[in-house]
């Protein structure tokens, strides 16, 4: 099976073996050793990360990790002003709710681009310690114009808080231009390992700062402080661990993720020919707004996303429903992990089966 999906990708053989790697106590220095070798090579992805981000691992989904960048960064008495135009945007504001801390969430229609005009109003009237905003917003596939927003943020003076989820490892992450104190992202989207673990890059000096974590197992700042050695407060995915160093590996053999991005770009291009050429139309209208990993088509009528599902799931391929919304009335293709042209072609092939036999 073909995932098409966002996330868990379809693994290679060689994150596959990895996987199945020995069994290891997460407090052994071995394991220490692989943990401390992952936070380097996740590190070593963007070049001006450098020396002033780490990598803080976290077990869990990619929410997790967001959970976690906003729990421990933001702080009772600051207040955070949230840019979305998406599911993981106004997510993001469901979070800082139920911790309590005070936020200014700017919704932007999910079918338009960041409303940077509000965003701008807000910081410049003052009293926000933080911005928050989604990379890549995967509710659409609509690679939001953060360079623009971390540019605003930047002439406040407002440290940018960024999930980057399903951005990190395959599109461009500037980390000083955006005026970013920290990214959340996890291991089993653009990098291509087992889902299981999540990550913050966070800038050093975050860590100078009293945490603003209201959970224990969230603590960003319990986890950077454990990690320094290689260990963690709590029990690790191990296996997972294992199956990431070799993604990374894989990652950077394979170019690096402007390479990733240049593959994603072209898998995407056969994506979008084939659906032009059965009158499936893009749902943000032109490729150009899109991220290279997903696009999100319009449903024909008289077709339901059940359909085109399961015909393209008999043909081997998982796609992804509309949230929200978008539920019932688009269809999603990602096109994240072992994926190549000739499963495009393949794809391609099983659109038309699914999308013509209506007439
Ligand atoms: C996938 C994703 C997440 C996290 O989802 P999980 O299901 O927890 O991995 C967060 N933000 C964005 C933009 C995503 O695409």
């Amino acid at each position: 099976m073909k995932l098409l999906n966002p996330g868990p990708v379809t693994l290679t053989e060689r994150v596959r073996r990895a996987f199945a790697a020995p069994d290891t106590c997460h407090r052994e220095p071995e394991f220490a050793e692989l943990v401390l070798r992952v936070k380097s090579k996740i590190a070593a992805i963007y070049d001006d990360v450098k020396d002033a981000y780490v990598p803080v691992l976290l077990t869990g989904s990619g929410t997790a990790a967001v959970e976690s960048m906003l729990s421990s960064l933001t702080f009772r008495g600051g207040k955070t002003l949230i840019v979305a135009n998406g599911v993981y945007g106004e997510r993001a504001a469901m979070m800082l709710e139920a911790q309590g801390k005070e936020f200014t969430l700017v919704k932007g229609h999910w079918e338009k681009a960041l409303d940077l005009r509000t965003a701008e109003t807000h910081l410049a009237a003052g009293g926000y310690t933080h911005i928050f905003t989604v990379h890549h917003e995967t509710t659409t596939g609509r690679l939001n114009d953060v360079g623009a927003l971390g540019a605003i943020a930047k002439k406040y003076d407002v440290p940018m808080l960024l999930d980057a989820v399903s951005s990190f490892a395959g599109e461009e992450i500037r980390f000083a231009d955006w005026n970013l104190e920290a990214c959340a992202a996890t291991a089993n989207k653009c990098i291509h390992g087992v889902p299981g673990i999540a990550f913050v890059l966070a800038h050093k000096s975050a860590f100078t700062r009293k945490t603003g974590a209201s959970s224990v197992y969230l603590d960003l700042f319990r986890y950077e402080k454990e990690q320094r050695t290689g260990f963690s407060p709590f029990t690790q995915a191990t296996h997972c661990m294992f199956a990431l160093e070799e993604a990374l590996d894989e990652l950077r053999d394979a170019g690096g993720w402007q390479a990733r991005k240049a593959h994603y770009r072209s898998l995407t291009s056969q994506v979008v020919v084939a659906c032009a050429k059965l009158d499936v139309p893009l749902l943000l209208g032109d490729v150009g707004w899109y991220s290279s990993m997903l696009t999100s088509y319009k449903l024909p009528a008289g077709i339901t996303y059940e359909q085109v599902h399961a015909s393209l799931k008999n043909d081997g391929f998982v796609i992804y429903a509309g949230q929200g919304n978008f539920q019932g009335a688009i269809f999603r293709i990602a096109v994240m992990g072992d994926l190549n042209t000739d499963d495009m072609d393949r794809l391609a092939e099983g659109l038309t089966r699914a999308i013509r036999p209506r007439g």
